[in-house]
């Protein structure tokens, strides 16, 4: 059974969101502020985070980053305002969904599970990506570029496939070291920029003006949009 952490300081909300999500079969852990949805967090690891965006204690983003420093656990953010999700969307803190409020409580249901599928399905991906002009072999660790065989290391393969997974999706420097590596290695994400650049120049027609790996300022790196 999932479990969810539902983070909203309005309190109606909360209770509806939470008859919603225990109908749909989830386990539900809630908390009213941000510094304390954050600890909750830590202690519970659920499974999925719902987090509201303006929060007292610790603004919704500051939780968002935080959560993303540490961990991959999707998080569908609440917001107030359209114009707020288009922002959202811009900074790409990592937030996997986003819902503008006023909103029918099935459609988190909804979202909800769709995301969980999509990060289960990231554990069990599909034998073979087929993403711009590349084809990669997720059962052969193998990559082509437009049918040519491109000759990577182990540790190149796994950051390709892992962004090229999520294509638009930032990942952090920390992300990518777990998808590379299989665990965390605190301190070493530099390590991400010297792979990053060794595949680029086997990937890329031109590094320095990349197609493929796109770096994102500030948080890391994403696989571009086809
Ligand atoms: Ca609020």
């Amino acid at each position: 059974m999932a479990s969810v952490l539902i983070i909203e300081d309005e309190v109606e909300l909360v209770k509806v969101l939470r008859a919603y999500l225990e109908q749909a079969g989830f386990t539900v852990f809630t908390a009213g502020r941000g510094d304390t949805g954050l600890s909750a967090w830590e202690h519970k690891r659920p499974d999925l985070v719902i987090l509201d965006l303006n929060l007292p204690g610790m603004d919704g983003l500051d939780v968002a980053r935080e959560i993303r420093r540490k961990s991959t656990t999707p998080i569908i953010m609440l917001t107030a305002r359209v114009e707020e999700t288009d922002q959202l969307i811009g900074l790409e803190l990592g937030a996997d969904d986003y819902i503008t409020k006023p909103f029918s409580p099935r459609i988190v249901v909804a979202r909800a599970r769709a995301l969980l599928r999509r990060s289960e399905g990231a554990a069990t991906p599909a034998q073979v990506l087929r993403v711009l002009d590349l084809e990669i072999d997720l059962e052969a660790h193998s990559v082509t570029r437009a049918g040519e065989l491109l000759d990577l290391t182990p540790t190149e393969f796994n950051l390709l496939a892992a962004m090229a997974a999520q294509p638009g999706r930032a990942f952090t420097r920390m992300q990518l070291l777990e998808a590379a590596l299989g665990s965390a290695y605190e301190g070493y994400e530099r390590t991400i920029d010297a792979h990053i650049k060794n595949l680029r120049a086997k990937l890329e027609p031109d590094p320095r003006n990349p197609r493929y790996i796109e770096t994102v300022f500030g948080v890391g790196y994403r696989f571009a949009r086809p």
